[in-house]
C-alpha cells in the first residue's frame, strides 16, 4: 500500500499549464511532446512519447490562452497553433487511443460487452462505457452504476464500439476491477477531451438528453 502510494504520487508530480500557468497534478492535465520541427507541438494523450513535455489544463479557457502565447512563452519560440486544429488533433488521437485501451481490456479479459453481460459484471466492474447513441438501454444500467458508485463514461457510437471489437454494433461494455489501469485511463482520456472541448462527459441523463 505505502509502496503503490508512493508511486502514484512519484508518478504524478505538478505540472503548469501552458495556457493559464496554474500548477496541477500531471494526471489532471493533457500532455504535448515537443520537438524541433514545426509545428513544434503534437498532442501526447499516451504520455509515451519521448522528449519534452508541456501541459495543458483541460479547459477551453486554457487551450485559447495557451494557442494565443501560452505555448511560445512555454516552448520560448514562435508558434502558430489553432486551438480548433488542436482539438482536432486531440480527438483523433483520442479515437485510436480508445481503440487500443478497448482492446487491450478485451485481450485481457477485463471486458464485459452488451447489456446481460455489462449487468452481471457492473458489481465488480471499475467502469461503464455507454456508446453515445445507445439511449435506451443505459438509463438502467448508469442508474445501476451510480447506486455502485462505478466511473461512467459516454464515448464513440454504437457502431464504432463495434467495428472495434469486430463485432455488429456495441452500446454498453464495462470493464472489470481487475483492469483498472486500463479503465482509469478510459476515464482521463474521455473525461479530460470532454472537457477541453467544454461538452458533457457524464451518463447522468440531462434535460436536453433524451
Ligand atoms: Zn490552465
Amino acid at each position: 500500500m505505502n509502496a503503490a502510494t508512493h508511486n502514484t504520487q512519484r508518478r504524478n508530480p505538478e505540472r503548469t499549464c501552458a495556457g493559464c500557468r496554474a500548477t496541477a497534478p500531471q494526471a489532471e492535465l493533457i500532455r504535448f511532446a515537443v520537438s524541433d520541427a514545426p509545428p513544434y507541438l503534437a498532442p501526447d494523450l499516451g504520455r509515451r512519447m519521448p522528449g519534452r513535455g508541456v501541459w495543458l489544463g483541460a479547459s477551453r479557457r486554457c487551450l485559447e490562452q495557451a494557442t494565443r502565447g501560452g505555448f511560445a512563452r512555454s516552448l520560448k519560440r514562435k508558434i502558430e497553433v489553432n486551438a480548433d486544429t488542436l482539438v482536432d488533433q486531440i480527438e483523433a488521437q483520442q479515437q485510436r487511443r480508445a481503440q487500443g485501451l478497448l482492446l487491450a481490456a478485451s485481450r485481457t479479459r477485463v471486458l464485459a460487452v452488451g447489456t446481460d453481460a455489462v449487468r452481471d459484471m457492473l458489481m465488480n466492474a471499475s467502469l461503464l462505457w455507454v456508446a453515445e447513441d445507445a439511449q435506451n438501454r443505459r438509463d438502467e444500467l448508469t442508474a445501476m452504476a451510480e447506486r455502485l458508485g462505478r466511473r461512467c463514461v459516454v464515448f464513440g457510437t454504437k457502431a464504432w464500439l463495434g467495428h472495434t471489437l469486430g463485432r455488429d454494433e456495441v452500446a454498453v461494455v464495462a470493464m472489470h476491477r481487475a483492469g483498472d489501469g486500463i479503465a482509469t485511463e478510459v476515464a482521463s482520456l474521455v473525461t479530460q477531451v470532454a472537457l477541453l472541448k467544454g461538452s458533457t462527459t457524464t451518463c447522468r441523463r440531462t434535460s436536453t438528453n433524451g
